[in-house]
């Protein structure tokens, strides 16, 4: 078969990996023009993630590349240390930059993969044999499957299961991140900032030769072109315009940023994830948020259960049969960040004052453990199937799988 995939950040690479594995041709059509770089740090955490990490050979390349994150504090505006971040709750088993994975994916199927870059669907035909693909550079070409990889605002969903609005859940916050100098000379350690409704972040990144500046802030929904980068900018230097502590500095340097990540905070609900020759996988299906800390390994979980399924089943009851295993795991991930928002960015200073009083006490009251455990519950909340053509790779010793 051949198929077609939509996006190249995380879950479209990953299942590349995996149809390529099996045998079959794949496509993939990313919009930008080169691979995207940029993003915050993302976990792996539980046995699911990991073994399926294991078994695409890139496990090893995950760990050589590894943040290696040691403390995040929360900070006052004169920068003074209040409390530490419960990191055995909130870190995974492996982190790594959201840049450096998708190299890593991008490289491992680069050779069987043909990647399209800057261009992108613009309609598809679906009849009884396949899908007729009209691209927006101009060209046609037809498909015997397509799949959407395309993230929270899927062009794939859109233009096969309807308008965005029909299942899009705002969850009332917004996020940005980009590169900037170490300013604080963070050594593997970030600190964060809280001020009502609002809270900006850094943390050292590529072994303290540099660091990433995130932020979060409370809003009623926001209208703004998503392929306006500076618009963006104005509306992250706008809501933190009077925040102090090293803000202003960081504000500085995103406008000389290059990757510039902001997005709403969102989840995707879908009743389906198929639809004849059509499916979705990652973001684009069931966008758990960020506050899950479990949407690169969803996608990542997906893609090898989807590329099995159609493998061992084909592409009608493979849908099928890939809807049923990934369905509970998909609700549990993102039922776990609905309410987080409120602690992570509280919405007034007694709130933020709370937090801090609890994270200094976490580590000595008796439901830490049980807050950590139940993080890695839901990670690993799934029976992963064995198909038989996905064998564990073993990585060679430059680290690049057999
Ligand atoms: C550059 C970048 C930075 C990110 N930074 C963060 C971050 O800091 N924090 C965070 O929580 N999440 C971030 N994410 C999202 C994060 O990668 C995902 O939540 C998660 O890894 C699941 O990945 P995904 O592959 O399903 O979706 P995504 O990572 O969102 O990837 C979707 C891909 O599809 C492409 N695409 C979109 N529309 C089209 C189209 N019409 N045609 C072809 N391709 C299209 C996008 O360019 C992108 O490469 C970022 C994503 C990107 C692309």
């Amino acid at each position: 078969m051949d198929i077609l995939i939509s996006g190249a950040s995380i879950a479209g690479p990953a299942l590349a990996h995996w149809l390529n594995t099996y045998g079959f041709t794949t496509t993939i059509v990313e919009r930008a023009p080169a691979l995207r770089e940029g993003g915050h740090a993302v976990d792996f955490r539980g046995k699911a993630h990991l073994s399926v990490l294991r078994k695409m050979g890139v496990l090893s390349d995950i760990e050589r590349e590894q943040t290696n994150m040691g403390a995040l504090w929360n900070v006052n505006e004169a920068g003074k240390k209040l409390a530490k971040m419960p990191d055995d709750i909130f870190a995974g088993d492996v982190e790594i930059l959201r840049g450096d994975l998708g190299r890593i994916l991008y490289e491992r199927t680069r050779e069987k993969t043909e990647y399209i870059f800057g261009d992108s669907i613009a309609e598809l035909h679906e009849d009884a044999h396949g899908v007729a693909v009209t691209f927006q550079r101009g060209a046609t070409r037809r498909f015997d499957l397509v799949i959407g990889a395309d993230g929270l605002h899927s062009n794939v969903r859109s233009l096969a299961f309807g308008p965005e609005s029909r299942f899009h859940t705002y969850l009332g916050l917004y996020n940005a991140v980009f590169t900037t100098p170490n300013h604080l000379g963070l050594d593997y350690s970030g600190q964060g900032l809280n001020v009502p409704g609002k809270m900006a972040a850094s943390y050292s990144s590529r072994a303290n030769t540099e660091a990433k500046a995130v932020f979060f802030f409370g809003s009623p929904e926001l209208t703004y072109d998503r392929h306006d980068t500076d618009e963006q900018k104005r509306l992250l230097a706008d809501a933190f315009k009077d925040v102090g502590w090293i803000v202003p500095r960081l504000l500085e340097d995103m406008w000389k940023a290059e990757e510039f990540y902001f997005d709403s905070i969102s989840q995707i609900h879908m009743d389906r994830w198929s639809r004849g020759r059509i499916a979705l996988v990652g973001d684009a299906a069931w966008c758990p948020s960020p506050l899950s800390g479990m949407g690169t390994g969803l996608s990542v979980v997906g893609a090898y259960v989807l590329a099995g399924e159609i493998a061992a089943h084909g592409h009608v009851d493979g849908f099928a049969a890939y809807e049923r295993i990934m369905r509970d795991y998909v609700a549990g991930a993102q039922k776990s960040a609905v309410g987080v928002s409120k602690f992570m960015v509280p919405d007034n200073k007694f709130m933020a004052w709370f937090m801090n009083q609890n994270y200094k006490l976490l580590p000595y009251l008796p439901w830490k453990g049980i807050m950590a455990k139940s993080v890695r519950k839901t990670a690993e909340a799934i029976t992963l199937p064995e198909y038989p053509g996905a064998r564990a790779l073993r990585p060679r010793p430059s680290g690049r799988a057999s």
